[in-house]
């Protein structure tokens, strides 16, 4: 929005700065204020009442002169006999108009400018925090949320985000944003909206992939699985019924466990229950456990970011447990999954057909915000 009216003023300096019109020619510049009217304008350059109601019946679009606001500018320019030639309305939020009489009719025609004016952009600029900074710049709630769970994938919002990070979004008419860019002090990270054959919108990067990864169904190369997920179980060691909240692949201690997607590690400790235990966050949704390790992968900590197939830790037995095997768990929202039936999301890509069109836009989009 802020970007187009930019534009549109600039557009009007440009008009402004030209040689005024062929002598002879009479070129009058309004610019409106509080309570002002189009029609006194128009009158007071000499116009006629007739020619007036003549302007306004012409087209529909002649009713955006009676919807008139502060700050916007006019100019009415007449030929050399005194007649109207063209009226020029620079809205300050919209791009000009021009309105050409021939002296019998009249034409319109909105002034496009350049393709990229067609995109406004919104700047969140992090000073408390994206949800906070975001609604004071306007972005509703539905929008911040897509703006977290995208993100999420590659950066820590508790973590990572700093005062002065912007957040950029591109707007081209639709309720969601055509772009969402990330830029911090150490990273850009930008992702573009396709939509698939199912009109479908999901946002990628420029290479054409969602940042959210897909999932490998075991962490670990196991030799059976031990135990499945159920509500109710008798537990061996307890001596009582409990639910068992998770999988257990059976596999000889030591054996290595590798994260199933990218995530970043919540919590690492060692627990009476669970053990040596690590907690991966991954996106904003989905965490993943793993219990009863006998080792720790080196230099793991709460925080450090995690590759998908990166070693985490070895398979043990400690904590309450019967012999060496991984206890897995997946939650989404909090809710405990059945590793074996849950269908987890996968990546995707823009099909190789749509992607020199869509990098073509990226590429644009990029250019517009000066970035990559
Ligand atoms: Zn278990």
């Amino acid at each position: 929005m802020f970007k187009s009216f930019l534009l549109s003023l600039l557009l009007f300096c440009v008009f402004l700065s030209a040689p005024s019109a062929a002598s002879g020619t009479h070129d009058y510049s309004f610019k409106v204020s509080r309570g002002d009217a189009f029609y006194k304008f128009f009158f007071s350059t000499g116009l006629s009442g007739k020619l007036l109601s003549k302007l306004m019946s012409s087209d529909e679009r002649a009713q955006k002169l009676n919807n008139i606001y502060p700050g916007d500018k006019f100019r009415i320019i007449l030929n050399d006999s005194h007649e109207l030639a063209q009226i020029i309305y620079s809205p300050v939020n919209d791009s000009p108009l021009f309105i050409t009489y021939d002296g019998r009719s009249f034409s319109y025609l909105k002034k496009g400018i350049q393709p990229t004016a067609e995109l406004s952009y919104t700047t969140v600029t992090i000073n408390k925090s994206l949800n906070y900074d975001a609604k004071k710049a306007g972005v509703d709630a539905a929008v911040i949320k897509m703006m977290v769970d995208n993100f999420s994938w590659e950066m820590d919002f508790s973590r990572d985000l700093r005062k002065g990070d912007k957040f950029v979004l591109s707007w081209d008419g639709e309720k969601t944003p055509g772009a969402m860019i990330y830029i911090g002090n150490r990273k850009t990270i930008a992702l573009f909206s396709y939509k698939n054959a199912l009109d479908q919108k999901k946002y990628f990067t420029s290479k054409g992939a969602t940042l959210n990864d897909s999932f490998a169904f075991a962490p670990a190369k196991y030799n059976r699985i031990s135990s499945s997920f159920t509500k109710r179980r008798f537990h061996p060691t307890l001596k009582i019924y409990r639910s068992h909240r998770g999988t257990d692949f059976a596999a000889p201690t030591g054996t290595p466990i590798y994260a199933p997607a990218k995530g970043v590690v919540k919590y690492k400790a060692t627990l009476s229950g669970y053990g040596n235990v690590i907690y991966l966050q991954h996106g904003t949704d989905y965490v993943t456990v793993y219990a009863h390790l006998s080792k720790f992968a080196k230099g793991l900590k709460s925080g450090k970011k995690i590759k998908k197939s990166e070693l985490i830790g070895y398979v043990g037995t400690t904590g309450q447990s019967t012999g060496p095997h991984l206890h897995y768990e997946i939650r989404i929202n909090g809710v405990h999954q059945d590793a074996e039936k849950i269908k987890l999301p996968k990546q995707s890509f823009v099909p190789s057909s749509a992607m020199p069109k869509f990098q073509k836009r990226a590429r644009k989009i990029l250019q517009d915000l000066d970035i990559g």
